[in-house]
């Protein structure tokens, strides 16, 4: 079988399955305008077929996202069924979530047990009042450093966390998040700020990029930088003394698109071919009207010719995603 392959050559082996649309945290860079879920969220049957049918043309790796997809009910029997499917080389699927974390420390080793491979908590601050204050939520902080230990025990490693850095908001949290990775042996790394939030309010000013963030951080402590795949969305780096290692994904100031080898499914079923699409293609209807697996395929194979070459965030032409994050799924 053919690899899945876009016009620009790369081959697509990374899909993120959006599970719901709900979640449990109101972030303020994220859901400023609180109209929580928009998209209503299929029977998880409907998307372990559409992993299956990805998988088939080739998908290495799954990552679960939402909203928060921990709330989803049926969540470990889905991976459970995820990780009985074979890529078309017939190696194992890649399995993997992406969480706010704030359910974890229950649902860690039953999801181990069922065959998740890592976890990625998302988390913008290490300060308990800062995080209450970016989460909207009270005593999340507790809630989400308990989910990461459980991570650990359960061996989801390596456990990573993703902090979303905004000027003026939490950029100084960057040396506590240096840190705080060492003392819980987690990688951090941490993401430039994309304009995906709900309300707009994106401006280049608001973003911190990756040379202030190595800047900073080696006020604390030397960093070396870590060779990575040029697939990796991440440049990493580890501390010098070799306790710890940082990731920085620099969309705005150092772009990876050349290289993208992601594709994204929706809570409510559409495909979107990269996360700044202006708009998707609807798998589900496929699915609806009786499609075949054969005719799944090659509505895909279909839509990732359509796939985007890149971005084009802070030039003249952009045009703001048809979708926020929220309603992505990272
Ligand atoms: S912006 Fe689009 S093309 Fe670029 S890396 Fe992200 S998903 Fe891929």
């Amino acid at each position: 079988m053919a690899a899945l392959l876009d016009k620009f050559g790369r081959p697509i082996t990374d899909l993120r399955i959006a599970i719901t649309d709900h979640c449990n945290y109101k972030c303020v860079y994220c859901r400023t305008g609180n109209e929580g879920a928009l998209y209503r969220d299929l029977p998880i049957a409907d998307y372990l077929r559409m992993a299956g049918v990805f998988a088939a043309l080739g998908i290495k790796k799954v990552r679960l996202t939402g909203g928060e997809p921990l709330l989803r009910k049926g969540i470990v029997e889905l991976v459970r069924d995820l990780a009985k499917l074979r890529s078309a080389d017939g190696e194992p699927l890649e399995l993997a979530i992406t969480t706010n974390g704030h359910l974890l420390a229950e649902m860690a080793q039953p999801l181990k047990d069922a065959g998740l491979d890592r976890v990625t908590v998302s988390m913008d601050a290490v300060d308990r009042d800062r995080f209450a204050r970016i989460t909207r939520v009270p005593n999340g902080y507790d809630n989400v450093l308990a989910g990461i230990r459980a991570a650990k025990r359960a061996g989801l490693e390596p456990v990573k966390v993703n902090c979303v850095l905004l000027r003026g908001f939490n950029e100084d949290q960057i040396i506590p998040f240096g840190k705080f990775a060492r003392e819980e042996g987690v990688v951090l790394r941490f993401i430039e700020f994309m304009p995906l939030e709900e309300d707009r309010v994106w401006s280049p000013d608001v973003v911190v990029t990756l040379d202030e963030i190595l800047e900073r951080m080696s006020e604390y402590l030397p960093l070396v930088e870590i060779p990575h795949a040029r697939s990796e969305t991440s440049r990493r780096y580890r501390f010098e003394d070799g306790l710890g290692e940082i990731g920085i994904i620099a969309p705005v100031s150092h772009p990876f698109c050349g290289h993208c080898s992601r594709i994204r499914v929706t809570s409510d079923g559409k495909i979107r071919t990269c996360l700044f699409s202006v708009w998707d293609h609807d798998l589900h209807a496929q699915m609806r009207r009786g499609a075949t697996d054969a005719e799944l395929e090659a509505f895909i194979r279909e839509v990732v010719l359509h796939k985007e070459e890149r971005h084009h965030i802070g030039e003249p032409d952009f045009i703001p995603a048809s979708r926020t994050m929220v309603h992505i799924g990272g």
